[in-house]
């Protein structure tokens, strides 16, 4: 008995309906602003039949995020500096207790 290890490498293509998508890699090419960008090795699905290509989803939403980085949006990080600095000052200044 053998099980194939690799899920889906082979998909059956939605253009044509005939042939099955390999999954292969090629040189993506993508604009960036003015600039091209090539990225070698991309995954992609060719069909053997009717030729179409698809780029994989997984590696373009990873390739999104390599060139357009979200920018980490920082909350004031003094905010919770004088925070600290008032709850030390609320636990020095102890009442006296009386006797
Ligand atoms: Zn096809």
């Amino acid at each position: 008995m053998r099980k194939y290890n690799e899920p889906q490498s082979m998909i059956p293509c939605s253009e044509c309906n005939i042939g099955m998508m390999h999954k292969t890699r090629v040189t993506y090419f993508t604009w960036l602003a003015d600039e091209l960008i090539t990225v070698p090795d991309f995954p992609a699905w060719i069909c053997d039949v009717c030729g179409k290509r698809e780029y994989d989803l997984e590696a373009l939403n990873n390739l999104a995020l390599l060139l357009n980085p979200i920018p980490a949006q920082t909350k004031s990080p003094k905010a919770s500096k004088s925070v600290q600095k008032s709850e030390g000052a609320k636990t020095s200044a102890q009442p006296p207790s009386p006797e």
